[in-house]
């Protein structure tokens, strides 16, 4: 029988909430992996972050840091889904959106079939009760010609099934993408982006018209304009929302404000997600409790968003 996921919630019980079905939607596989299993793997014991940062720059550092490159290399990366897949399922995340950045090509030997090969393999050694899409990464301050360079063999796989923008929005305009995603779209991926997290209201709004985005990553400065969220909204473009991480990185000063509040009041389709577990100690369960301890949400709506976020 399945678990009462509202019950659990008002009750504070996490084994409850981690016994329901729920998807992680935002998640990076580098910072995405279970703390116990890659400190058993590597010797290295890769704390959460404490306290909050300002910036992306500041947030590599710590990255750089804290991992001291035990996600270099193949083996690095392969180490990387393993950790993220193992993280997941000790959640009870049943479907899962996470990939290879296309720069991982040149971590491989130069071929897709290698990453393909390393994420497969990780998915069915350590998370092959969950669903998985395949995802591929552009980091946006890579240039052009090499995104498209890595890009174009993977995606002629045929096997990845979503697209996603992440690192620096403010590295490139957004327009400079838009060739990018119109192959991915012509190849049948899902097109999503990260906006709006740094940026504001009419950044995610020029991201969703120029790339065509099904889904944005963030997005919560949309929660900013009335005009911006009636688009989504009518739009029916879903945002895929990580609490835990707008606190971490100042962007939302207490869960209390969090602007999932306002996105969901204003019709916007809108899921929970970790973003970076291994950076946050977070997991679904815990941001959903969270949202719902510091009063945002209720139980039944919680609820209604993590049933949207299996489908
Ligand atoms: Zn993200």
């Amino acid at each position: 029988m399945e678990h009462d996921f509202q019950a659990a919630l008002e009750a504070g019980d996490l084994a409850g909430l981690r016994a329901c079905p729920k998807a992680d939607l935002h998640i990076h596989a580098v910072m995405g992996g279970d703390r116990d299993f890659i400190r058993e793997r590597t010797g290295r014991d890769i704390a959460p972050l404490e306290g909050v940062l300002g910036s992306m720059d500041e947030m590599h550092a710590w990255v750089d840091d804290t991992t001291g490159g035990v996600f270099r290399g193949a083996a690095g990366r392969a180490l990387a889904f393993e950790a993220t897949f193992v993280q997941a399922v000790k959640d009870g995340v049943t479907r899962i959106e996470v990939g290879e950045d296309v720069w991982g090509i040149t971590q491989q030997d130069g071929t897709p079939g290698a990453v393909w090969r390393m994420l497969t393999q990780a998915h069915a050694a350590y998370g092959a009760q969950i669903d998985w899409v395949p995802q591929m990464g552009l980091s946006r301050h890579c240039p052009y010609a090499a995104l498209d360079w890595w890009m174009t063999p993977l995606l002629g796989l045929g096997t990845f099934k979503t697209i996603d923008l992440s690192g620096d929005e403010f590295a490139q305009p957004i327009e400079v993408f838009v060739p990018l995603y119109r192959k991915a779209k012509a190849a049948g991926l899902k097109l999503k982006a990260h906006v709006g997290e740094w940026g504001t209201a009419d950044d995610v709004w020029r991201a969703v018209e120029l790339l065509e985005l099904d889904e944005v990553q963030h997005g919560i400065a949309a929660a900013d304009s009335p005009q911006v969220m009636r688009m989504l909204a009518d739009a029916g473009v879903r945002l895929n929302l990580c609490p835990t991480s707008n606190l971490k990185l100042g962007r939302v000063a207490r869960m209390a404000d969090h602007p999932i509040r306002r996105l969901y009041d204003a019709g916007v389709r809108v899921t929970v997600n970790t973003d970076d577990p291994l950076m946050f100690g977070n997991g679904v369960s815990q941001e959903f409790l969270a949202l719902f301890q510091a009063g945002v949400m209720t139980a039944a709506e919680l609820d209604a968003i993590r049933i949207e976020g299996l489908s």
